[in-house]
């Protein structure tokens, strides 16, 4: 792949450094430019690639076609081939999010001698920069600095510190670059940088960065760095591991790309870790979104989906005079999909690049044979299909597996006199399309089965909780669920817009009812709705009501217990333990040490009944009718859109 732009050339034959031609001050140039020029800069961006060099689904072992950095290298190519200038940036969230991932943060896995496999497909690229997101975390900051090594392109990284004050990586960087403008004169431009990450890193990841590093606000590391930048800079880019939410501002958000583009002197902004797409209908309707244009409040900006799906394209046309400078004059923004959706397949629109794919080959192949590892049985089918609609195998085993690991732990300490809760929620249950379910048949369980139940590299822990927050946790999981009037007749959504599964936990040891008929407690994000209703009701542990001054100790993962969800009773004043396991190791050990299990659920939560019969839609997958013969309360009411089928659940 030829690079457009070099970092250092020559230019009128004489070695000139960007300083002497660009600091700022421009009628120090030697050749004054006698016509305007115009530039046109196309800045390409991947991000929340999450380890997926291959367009492979690990957890069903097959082909898949909406992922992988090998497709969008294609992209990426002819995006290249169809500008004169162009930059190429990652936006974070690169090292972790699937089994390779996983693979390579085991003990003994990564060498220094070989690299690591996804900064080495990275390399084939040529990329200028890149930040952080934040799983770049989960594995720890040494085996982050280890992987980093690899990369042969640079880090940026504006709001995370040590604690004496210096910055974790450089927190702005300056690439100068040479440009060719529309006559074919060169110039070189002086690019900067600066690189945000979620400040919720710290909540997150708290174990293994709190002491270590310390997380700012986006936008006030923004405003700290982006004047200096501009001072000597022809353009300002800002690389923005963070989604979009127009909510007015309170300081620290996790979605923070709308107010950043009210710094003043940023000309593009490169978003992420939403995993949506941007311009595009996901965010349309939000006050200062143009999400037809791409542009947060007038700011150029793009969003390239997850996993590699798309590949973000901003086209600048920069116009330069004595008083501006050069300056952008106009843009369009795109985000460019690797495939298409025809019914419930996905078509690839471009081949895969096979240097990016040959850079990961024997790490990719050793995943592989590690996941057919064989770790058990189970007697019954373990799947999500149903996950969200009341009591399933998935989550009894992941709960059956924390409780059996945390009981002994906690019978040794102060605590021992609690009673043991398990949270679960489940991670793939139809969120990222309708082959996003975890479906394993019963009969052998190999590490695949075990991975594609439990993806995260979470760790346990346990919090204790109040009756009292043990009410509001359950409520805060209700957000996942729409309000219901049982005075329509007509079928209804079950779930919230933009409802996250991995937000929605079953507690193992209680059993309670969930009223749809109320309003929500919380939203999306775990805020306080402000309503006095509620929809957790009889709740009971050992058939007697939970009263709000017991206490109870409840194993979860160490993303829910610091704080991930804002659910309340977590947080660090609640953790009693962390335990340096994680929950899919757990899970192995639990099932190989059974051989052979039976998750068969027990009655945990149900819907309460309504006066009369009420219909509750939901989209699921083809497979989900698989799944009915004992549910003649659930039927098929038609297609839904991007391959999945709508179901109507009755709660009579
Ligand atoms: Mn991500
Ligand atoms: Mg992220």
């Amino acid at each position: 792949m030829t690079r457009r732009l070099t970092r250092r050339r020559m230019v009128g034959g004489t070695a000139v450094s960007a300083a002497a031609i660009l600091g700022g001050r421009r009628e120090t140039e030697a050749e004054p430019l006698k016509e305007s020029p115009v530039v046109r800069l196309r800045l390409l961006e991947t991000s929340d690639l999450h380890m997926f060099v291959y367009d492979y689904d690990y957890y069903n072992a097959r082909q898949d076609n909406t992922v992988g950095l090998a497709k969008v290298a294609t992209l990426i190519a002819e995006a290249r081939a169809g500008a004169v200038n162009s930059l190429l940036f990652d936006n974070g969230d690169i090292i972790q999010g699937n089994p390779l991932g996983d693979y390579m943060a085991l003990a003994g896995h990564l060498s220094d001698a070989d690299g690591h496999p996804m900064f080495r497909a990275m390399n084939r690229l040529g990329y200028d920069a890149a930040t952080l997101g934040n799983h770049e975390f989960n594995y720890g900051l040494d085996f982050l600095r280890r992987a980093m090594r690899t990369a042969r392109f640079p880090f940026v990284c504006s709001n995370v510190d040590t604690p004496d004050g210096a910055s974790l990586l450089p927190s702005t960087l300056v690439l100068d670059r040479v440009v060719t403008d529309e006559r074919g004169g060169s110039h070189t431009l002086r690019i900067g940088l600066i690189g945000l990450v979620t400040p919720q890193i710290m909540v997150w990841d708290r174990a293994s960065l709190a002491g270590r590093v310390v997380a700012t606000d986006i936008v006030e590391a923004a405003l700290r760095h982006v004047p200096a930048l501009r001072r000597t800079c022809d353009l300002v880019i800002a690389l923005c591991h963070s989604g979009i939410a127009d909510a007015p501002r309170i300081g620290g958000e996790e979605n923070a790309a709308l107010y950043l583009a009210r710094v003043p002197g940023i000309d593009a902004i490169l978003t992420g870790h939403a995993h949506r797409v941007f311009p595009g209908p996901d965010y349309a309707g939000l006050t200062g979104v143009d999400a037809v244009r791409g542009a947060l409040h007038g700011v150029p900006a793009v969003m390239p989906g997850f996993w590699g799906s798309h590949l973000g394209l901003i086209d600048l046309t920069l116009g330069h005079d004595a008083a501006r400078g050069w300056h952008v004059r106009d843009f369009a923004v795109e985000a460019r999909p690797i495939y298409r959706r025809e019914g419930r397949d996905a078509i690839a629109l471009v081949a895969d690049s096979a240097p990016v794919i040959e850079a990961a080959r024997p790490e990719h192949a050793a995943t592989l044979r590690w996941m057919n590892q064989p770790v058990g049985s189970s007697t019954v089918a373990i799947n999500t299909y149903l996950s969200l609609l009341g009591n399933d195998a998935a989550l009894t085993l992941v709960n059956q597996a924390q409780l059996w690991y945390a009981a002994p732990l906690v019978a040794a300490g102060r605590y021992a006199h609690l009673p043991l809760l398990s949270a679960a929620s489940p991670f793939k249950a139809g969120g990222a399309g309708p082959d996003s379910f975890v479906d394993i048949k019963p009969g052998p369980l190999d590490m695949r089965d075990i991975a594609s139940l439990y993806m995260f590299a979470n760790t346990v822990c346990v919090v204790k909780v109040s009756g009292a927050e043990l009410r509001e946790w359950l409520e805060r999981s209700c957000a996942l669920f729409a309000r219901i009037d049982p005075a329509v007749g007509a079928a209804q959504r079950l779930f919230a817009p933009r409802a996250a599964s991995y937000q929605f936990d079953t507690i193992a040891g209680l059993t309670y009812e969930i009223d749809l008929s109320q309003p929500a407690r919380y939203d999306g994000d775990g805020k306080p709705t402000g309503t006095q209703a509620r929809r957790v009701a009889r709740l009971q542990r050992d058939g007697r009501d939970v009263r709000d001054a017991d206490e109870f100790l409840i194993v979860t993962n160490n993303y829910r217990a610091s704080g991930g969800g804002a659910f309340p009773g977590t947080g660090g004043d609640h953790v009693v333990l962390s335990a340096p396991d994680l929950n899919r190791d757990v899970l192995v050990r639990y099932v190989t040490g059974s051989r052979s299990v039976s998750p068969v659920p027990d009655r945990i939560w149900w819907f309460r009944r309504f006066a009369a019969p009420v219909v509750l839609a939901f989209d699921g997958a083809p497979e989900t009718a698989n799944h009915l013969s004992n549910r003649p309360d659930i039927a098929r009411l038609g297609d839904g859109t991007g391959g999945y089928v709508r179901y109507g659940l009755t709660v009579a």
